[in-house]
């Protein structure tokens, strides 16, 4: 049997018509770039997250740039976010000109770890960069309580987690904004590019939607700014993809409960950690093994087996070589977790339209594999989640 990671093409089958519909409309339209789709996507974005503003901009990379921007952060200021995120976190910080400021994650979300922050904090901090990471949200009360104690600005990356919530907030409440990339990939994708920032500030809105298209005001009226437009062919693929994210999201959580309930007993890995109170949504299904040297031994497993297993994200962003020491980097303390979570990490196939069967082949590979090495498994958790002194664990 095969497992593919992704299921963009059944997603398309399942929905056909709806989204047919809505391409065909735009063509019709004669109206493609800022047209009426693209309106009537952000309505609907706005709607969903209930947030006055939504803004369509052309990937999520740029949602977080243009909210730093907005937020007049430039070079000179740090902002903070961890370094076991995608690296495009690390990389809109960098093309804002200001500087990455990377802590530690929690062992059990994988987000930053509020208890972190503060020794992070110079008199040249101005932001704090939450990741959603996996589907999951991070503890955005204790970070809203440091933000507001220390006057600063947050952002939430949002980019793996549209739909979920935490234990009595929703995502784009606590935050100055809240960005979200719709790559095919993520949880809400469009076949290609494309990106949102959704806000409750009308100043955030109003610069950001003049910088995605060339400071232009009006007709013929400048000033500086970019092209990160959301097309309107996009659009209403996203819109007719929307109606049905929830539904997408429950998908993902039941084959979560499923992986979960399958493999509760195996010896060799830690299981991916959902906070009481808190709606997963799964972007990624993410299990650690409890030795660094068993990580590769498990995907090339799984691969050679036919299931497209992947890792999130096995080099942490001060790991890579790309990454602007000394200059517009900079870490603050040991961070064990974020560096285990690089070495352990193994992602599951996972998407809404995965079946039983695929999903419960994907469980008997893994106990395979289990069973060969569960005599040599040590005691009690990994280093990704051993010893959990986080935030969290309160
Ligand atoms: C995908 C992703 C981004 C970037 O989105 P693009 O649309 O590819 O620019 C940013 N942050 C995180 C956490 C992501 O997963």
């Amino acid at each position: 049997m095969k497992v593919e990671f992704y299921g963009h093409v059944r997603q398309y089958h399942n929905i056909k018509s709806e989204i047919d519909t809505n391409i065909q409309k735009v063509l019709e339209s004669g109206q493609y770039v800022m047209g009426p789709m693209l309106k009537q996507l952000e309505g609907e974005l706005a709607a969903y997250h209930g947030t006055k503003y939504a803004i369509g901009l052309g990937n999520g990379t740029d949602a977080i740039w243009l909210a730093l921007m907005a937020l007049g952060i430039g070079p000179g200021d740090e902002v903070i976010t961890h370094p076991n995120t995608f690296f495009a976190t690390a990389e809109a910080i960098w093309i804002a000109g200001a500087t990455a400021v990377f802590v530690d994650c929690c062992p059990k979300t994988k987000c930053i770890d509020p208890s972190k922050i503060e020794a992070a904090i110079t008199p040249k901090t101005k932001a704090i960069i939450p990741v959603h990471l996996y589907g999951q949200c991070a503890d955005m009360v204790a970070i809203k309580q440091i933000a507001d104690k220390h006057n600063l600005k947050i952002i939430e990356d949002n980019a793996q987690a549209i739909g979920a919530a935490g234990p009595n907030f929703k995502i784009g409440q606590l935050s100055d904004a809240a960005t979200t990339s719709f790559i095919i990939q993520k949880n809400l994708g469009t076949f290609g590019d494309s990106g949102a920032l959704v806000t409750n500030n009308a100043d955030i809105d109003a610069q950001v939607r003049r910088l995605r298209n060339h400071g232009s005001t009006a007709r013929n009226v400048h000033s500086y700014g970019f092209n990160s437009r959301l097309d309107d062919i996009h659009a209403g693929i996203l819109s007719a993809k929307l109606k049905h994210i929830d539904s997408y999201n429950d998908a993902r959580r039941k084959w979560a409960a499923r992986y979960t309930a399958g493999l509760k007993d195996c010896k060799t890995f830690d299981m991916p950690v959902e906070l009481p109170g808190y709606h997963h949504v799964f972007h990624l299904y993410v299990i650690e093994t409890k030795k660094v040297e068993w990580r590769d031994q498990l995907v090339d497993f799984l691969v050679k087996n036919g299931v497209d297993a992947k890792t999130h994200y096995s080099i942490a962003i001060h790991k890579q070589a790309g990454y602007p020491w000394g200059k517009q980097a900079r870490i603050v303390g040991p961070v064990p977790y974020a560096e285990a979570n690089a070495a352990c990490c193994v992602s599951l196939p996972m998407f809404p339209e995965l079946t039983a069967e695929e999903v419960d082949y994907v469980i008997a590979k893994v106990k395979e594999w289990d069973a060969q090495h569960a005599a040599q498994a040590p005691a009690g958790k990994g280093p990704a989640q051993a010893g959990a002194t986080c935030c969290c664990s309160k």
